[in-house]
């Protein structure tokens, strides 16, 4: 029979409905599935490496025959060891505790094997627990017949052999892969058409899926190893561009459909540029001033503004938010300024009142702890147009606050905010206001009729202008911006990627819990060089009741025994919004001297004078956490010291974050390390739907080719051209559409 893409598997021959679903618990359910189980690796046994000229420390491939075999005892465990040979060299090969391996070689038998060589105490190679197949042995699956196994043998010597990944316990060998996927490749339908437009094609000189298809599973002798391993033939480029692209295209589809909604087209005159200019306490960083310059003209344009603005911790995104937020309320509109936690936000309502009360700009703060009566005057105020910047917390969206002419919406660290949660967001805001974006509007024309009197002026004298509030999600998790481009698809990315100056680099140590005196006679130092310090208990939510003691009783005994003629303040989630508010302005005035704390300093806090953050359990959390964590010093000119503290028993990956962290400060070589030990669907602590699993691409190794499809899916979706035919997009689209529905479950795309 002829095989098409979506035919399900079982309809393979040697795949019965038993297999299927074995298959199917590895996401393998269609012959297009199948198809793009790709190797993980290659085996050159067309030029095996030859047993004389081995070296230690290299993976290789060899192939030889079976001497001799045998099990021994150890005191610690049983070691099956094997002798293959070439000639008169010989290798020996080494597997713990392998029972299972007794009668399983004959002298003889030819093996393939694979791993690292090394060298045994006498200077003798060995490999340690390699991977082998019995070559010519076909007898493994059962069932098949002469003819076949010898076509099956034929595909395992004098050829570059593909090597799958086995499963269902193991019953899946790599040999069955083969045998399975070569069968689907010579029966599959040969006249599928290429979704993919001929000139993108061109652009980047694709290969045809079919061609593809055979390269990545049977490469020609010819190919090179290299690129073969690392998923760089034309073969497999054509597959990861396929799967990329038709992610790209849903996502920028979606995006021409917020560009159709009405926005607000701010104007940015000279009494708007001198507003910001006024307020600025420093001098820009040139990254701030390109990234400012980006927002203002999405804002400045008739579409709703989507903008993320990624980052990292202590690059001064702030001051950006606060100029953007200018734009808005000198064009007569309100801005919502909103942060994942009470302390984040009232943080931003101290600096906002710092930088932006004297221009006269009336600032409210509403959070969830706000007391009853305040609330209500303040949502009032919100109401009538009388605040015009409201920074709070989530409870803005929650309590549905109406606001009399909302211009803007910024969200600060919108990491914790989750993807969803966003779009939820973005979507509310039109019901917040309780208004439908008009097709004409002339709102911000109105406030240019008098330049420079819009921050002073009643908002509701304003004509009101009904249209979609610009939005601007902040983040200092830096995102990488493979992954960016992908989750956050359809909105535009800003980055900054530049500290202000003068900032020393903080350095990092990991230490054990038993030098804990030496850590505490440090910070008392660095306390009396009139510096401050954090004590930061991570708190785990799951445990938080008994975390939490844990903080508190560290406060105790620092308080009490380590540093009783010091100030030592204690800050967690629990406590109310005063004495948070309390404590937060003790630490920043330098009354409070070690703050000891939870996670929820993790964001945004900005106390330049303290240069010592000392991480309890540091092994215990993720990397992103702990690099946001520090990003809370090393703000001023002084040299920042940030010590992990572990209880000496640390886990492998454990190890390897804290390695991570001591070896660098950059957050974006944090974040990507992140990724590829949580993988994208972890990243953001929880898996998150909306975030596209991957067949055959890997955003990190794979960035230059999303690029490359991000921008091929705007020149399809830009329309028909010379080089474009209309049928070519329908064709790309409707493909596009089923990719969507089938692997990203979001069928709601255009
Ligand atoms: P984040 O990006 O983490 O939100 P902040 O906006 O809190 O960073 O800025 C970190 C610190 O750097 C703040 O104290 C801020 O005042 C300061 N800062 C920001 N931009 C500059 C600049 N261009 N020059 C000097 N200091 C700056
Ligand atoms: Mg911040």
């Amino acid at each position: 029979m002829m095989l098409e893409p979506s035919t399900p598997v079982q309809y393979v021959k040697g795949i019965g409905p038993r297999l299927a679903e074995v298959l199917a618990a590895k996401g393998i359910e269609t012959v297009d599935d199948l198809l793009h189980y790709l190797p993980f690796r290659y085996e050159d046994r067309l030029n095996p490496r030859s047993v004389a000229e081995l070296r230690a420390g290299e993976m290789a491939t060899v192939i030889a025959e079976v001497r001799n075999s045998g099990l021994f005892r150890t005191r610690r465990m049983p070691i099956f060891q094997l002798t293959v040979g070439q000639g008169r060299s010989r290798l020996k090969c080494l597997w713990f505790n392998a029972t299972y391996l007794q009668g399983r070689f004959q002298p003889g038998q030819m093996l393939a094997l694979y791993g690292k060589v090394e060298e045994d105490r006498d200077g003798h190679l060995q490999i340690i627990q390699p991977q082998f197949e019995v070559l010519g042995d076909i007898n493994e699956e059962g069932g098949a017949d002469e003819a076949e196994k010898k076509a099956a043998a034929s595909l395992e010597v004098g050829r570059i052999v593909p090597i799958y990944e086995s499963t269902g316990q193991g019953k899946l060998t790599p040999r069955w892969f083969r045998r399975i996927i070569r069968w689907a490749l010579e029966n599959l339908n040969p006249d599928l058409p290429d979704p993919i437009p001929a000139a993108v094609r061109a652009h980047l000189s694709l290969v045809s899926p079919r061609e593809a298809l055979w390269q990545v599973h049977w490469p020609e002798a010819g190919e090179s190893f290299t690129d073969l391993q690392s998923s760089r033939t034309p073969a497999h480029i054509r597959l990861i561009f396929d799967e990329l692209f038709f992610i790209e295209l849903g996502l920028e589809l979606k995006r021409r459909e917020q560009k159709a909604q009405t926005g607000i087209a701010f104007q940015l005159d000279a009494g708007v540029r001198d507003a910001i200019k006024k307020i600025l306490p420093f001098h820009p960083t040139s990254a701030q001033k390109r990234v400012l310059k980006e927002i203002a003209s999405d804002m400045q344009t008739p579409y709703p503004m989507r903008r993320l603005l990624q980052g990292d911790v202590g690059s001064g995104k702030t001051i950006i938010a606060f100029e953007a937020a200018i734009i808005a309320i000198e064009n007569g509109y309100q801005v919502a300024l909103m942060a994942p936690t009470e302390i984040l936000a009232q943080q931003h309502y101290f600096s906002a009142r710092q930088i932006l009360e004297k221009a006269g700009y009336r600032i409210v703060l509403l959070t969830g702890s706000v007391e009853q009566d305040r609330k209500r005057l303040v949502r009032r105020h919100i109401a009538q147009g009388n605040a015009q910047l409201v920074i709070g917390t989530h409870a803005l969206l929650q309590d549905r606050v109406e606001f009399e002419k909302l211009g803007l919406v910024i969200v600060d660290e919108q990491h914790r905010f989750g993807v969803m949660q966003r779009l939820k967001l973005m979507k509310k805001e039109g019901g917040a206001t309780g208004r439908q974006p008009v097709p004409e509007r002339k709102g911000a024309g109105d406030v240019q009729a008098q330049p420079g009197e819009g921050a002073r002026r009643t908002i509701r004298e304003v004509h009101s202008a009904d249209a979609e509030p610009d939005v601007l999600v902040m983040t200092a998790t830096p995102i990488p911006r493979t992954l960016a481009l992908t989750l956050y698809g359809d909105l535009d990315v800003s980055v900054l990627d530049e500290l202000p100056p003068g900032r020393t680099p903080i350095v990092t140590k990991a230490v054990a819990d038993e030098r804990a005196a030496e850590v505490w006679e440090f910070v008392r130092r660095e306390i009396a060089a009139r510096h401050q310090a954090y004590v930061v208990y991570p708190v785990i939510e799951e445990n938080e009741e008994r975390e939490l003691k844990a903080a508190e009783q560290m406060h105790r005994q620092l308080r009490e025994k380590i540093f009783p003629s010091l100030h030592v303040g204690l800050l967690h989630g629990r406590l109310d919004a005063d004495a948070k508010e309390r404590v937060m302005r003790e630490f920043q005035q330098g009354k409070i001297e070690i703050l000891v704390a939870t996670t929820v300093i993790e964001v945004g806090v900005d106390v330049a004078n303290a240069t010592v953050m000392v991480i309890e359990h540091a092994d215990r959390f993720g990397l992103a956490q702990l690099h946001q964590l520090r990003g809370r010093i090393g703000r001023g000119a002084a040299k920042s010291y940030c010590v992990l503290m572990h209880g000496g028993k640390v886990s492998e990956e454990g190890q390897r974050r804290l390695d991570a962290m001591v070896r660098t400060n950059d957050g974006f070589q944090i974040a990507e390390l992140d990724l590829e030990l949580r993988g994208p669907g972890d990243f953001f602590g929880t898996k998150q739907a909306g975030i596209p699993s991957f067949r055959v691409a890997n955003l990190i190794r794979d960035h230059q080719l999303l690029e490359a499809a991000k921008r091929e899916a705007a020149f399809v979706i830009a329309g028909p051209s010379a080089e474009l035919s209309k049928e070519e997009i329908s064709l790309a689209l409707k493909h596009m559409r089923s990719r969507w529905a089938l692997s990203y479950g979001l069928a709601e795309v255009g």
